[in-house]
């Protein structure tokens, strides 16, 4: 048995929270190779590390005054060292850092060096291997990820270790440039690891006790996910749920390693698991409930519409043009509605109606802006029955008008437009019908 365990910037701010990593690693001996973020914030005005080393490159990079920035973020990995009592020193490794600065070496190379110091430290407490993510982590010349030569080099590399430390976040171009993922992308790194080594189990330790069946900024208290497939997941990942870096799923699913949210702050709940497939029917019909707001919708109306072949080819040509991307589709016999993001919309609004009228000579287009759309998603959907009745029943009671309604045909969710003001209220109504009356 062998795990991965990736641990957020919030788990690893200070040395207090070390410690409670270093008891959870040692308290399971299969924990065997270790991903670490950078330092996070310590309280809620605090600055990340990788953000403080974003802003001191930027300095560097104007050729301004850095060393004091700098200065500052060797005092926060300093206070780490001294609270966990090792007598580790990162003098030699400021001193590199800052004669790199000063060569302008590059942005991702400066926030890369938050998750490199933060591997040191763990891999000394631990007196696990330290191995630089610069050797197995690989980027083309473009930037992108190479999975498969990162997967070669990491099977390699870690074939003799039993217990090492792999710095997340970054990697290197075959010629040595440091090249970073995106914000967040520490949780790829201990996904490529877990498909580099086949482990059994990808934990990943965050401050929350995995996915909430609903968004606590609007229903209170809401209850977590047990377990939850991929497919699910990306259901609520697109409409805005997250805890996982989107990218992070696609490595361990290709060899269907099970993901663990777990929260380094109770360390005794079991968070929520990521499986390629279950048979364990979910706890209510539902899995979760996500929304997104900002989304506007056009509507194109032509009498025989049905009949005219090549319609909204031309139609969603228009959009395509004109680089819009569409988010949702639903039709009647002679309408089609097209949602789209607000925000890309109104910059090209005018281009896109001149565009439809063209194309298609259409009897008639609505806009409406301000809405919303929510997901409500579960396996549990497929086998039970008046699902979609109970959540237009639910909106009903709360007096909240559906504006558009569509289900996937994989049974695995339903989502619903609302007005943006009906929004919250929704997904209460939802999460109350669903939850808290379990019917
Ligand atoms: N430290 C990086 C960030 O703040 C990467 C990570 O934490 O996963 O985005």
């Amino acid at each position: 048995m062998k795990k991965v365990v990736k641990f957020g910037g919030s788990s690893l701010a200070s040395a207090e929270q070390f410690k409670k990593v270093g008891d959870i690693i040692r308290s399971d001996k299969t924990r065997r190779y270790v991903v670490p973020s950078a330092p996070g914030k310590r309280s809620s005005n605090d600055t990340k590390v990788t953000d403080m080393l974003y802003n001191c490159y930027n300095l560097a990079a104007c050729e301004k005054e850095f060393t004091n920035l700098l200065d500052e973020i060797h005092a926060r990995y300093q206070e780490i060292i001294k609270g966990l009592g090792l007598t580790l020193s990162l003098d030699k490794e400021f001193e590199v850092i800052q004669e790199n600065f000063e060569k302008k070496i590059g942005r991702d190379y400066a926030a890369s060096r938050g998750e490199y110091l933060n591997g040191i430290i763990m891999a000394a407490y631990l007196n696990f291997t330290f191995i630089d993510a610069a050797e197995v982590i690989r980027f083309d010349e473009d930037g992108n990820l190479d999975s498969e030569k990162t997967n070669d080099l990491l099977s390699l590399r870690l074939e003799g270790e039993k217990y090492a430390v792999i710095p997340g976040f970054y990697g290197a171009k075959e010629d040595g440039t440091i090249t970073t993922f995106s914000r967040g992308g520490s949780d790829i790194t201990g996904s490529l690891v877990a498909r580099g080594v086949m482990a059994d189990l990808y934990e990943n330790w965050t401050d929350v006790s995995g996915f909430l069946i609903a968004d606590p900024r609007i229903v209170q208290n809401p209850k977590s996910i047990e377990t939850i497939t991929y497919r699910e997941l990306r259901e609520l990942s697109y409409m805005g749920a997250t805890v996982l870096h989107e990218d992070a799923i696609f490595p361990v699913r290709k060899v269907g390693i099970p993901v663990n949210i777990r929260n380094t702050n109770a360390p005794e709940d079991k968070g929520t698991l990521i499986v390629e497939g279950t048979c364990r029917q979910p706890k209510y019909t539902i899995t979760g409930i996500a929304g997104k707001d900002g989304f506007a919708s056009i509507t194109v109306e032509k009498a025989m519409m049905n009949s005219e072949i090549g319609f909204c080819c031309k139609v969603l040509e228009v959009f395509e043009r004109n680089g819009i991307s569409i988010e949702h589709m639903p039709s009647g016999i002679d309408t089609m509605t097209i949602f789209v993001h607000k925000d890309t919309f109104e910059e090209k609004e005018q281009q896109v109606l001149a565009g439809i009228h063209k194309a298609v000579n259409p009897d008639h287009i609505e806009l409406e802006s301000d809405l919303a759309l929510i997901a409500i998603v579960g396996r549990g959907m497929r086998s039970t029955r008046g699902t979609a009745g109970r959540i237009f029943s639910a909106l009903a009671h709360a007096h909240i008008n559906v504006k558009m309604i569509d289900q996937g045909s994989s049974e695995l969710n339903i989502i619903v437009g609302v007005r943006h003001d009906d929004f919250k209220n929704a997904i209460r109504a939802l999460y109350d019908i669903f939850v808290e009356t379990q019917i």
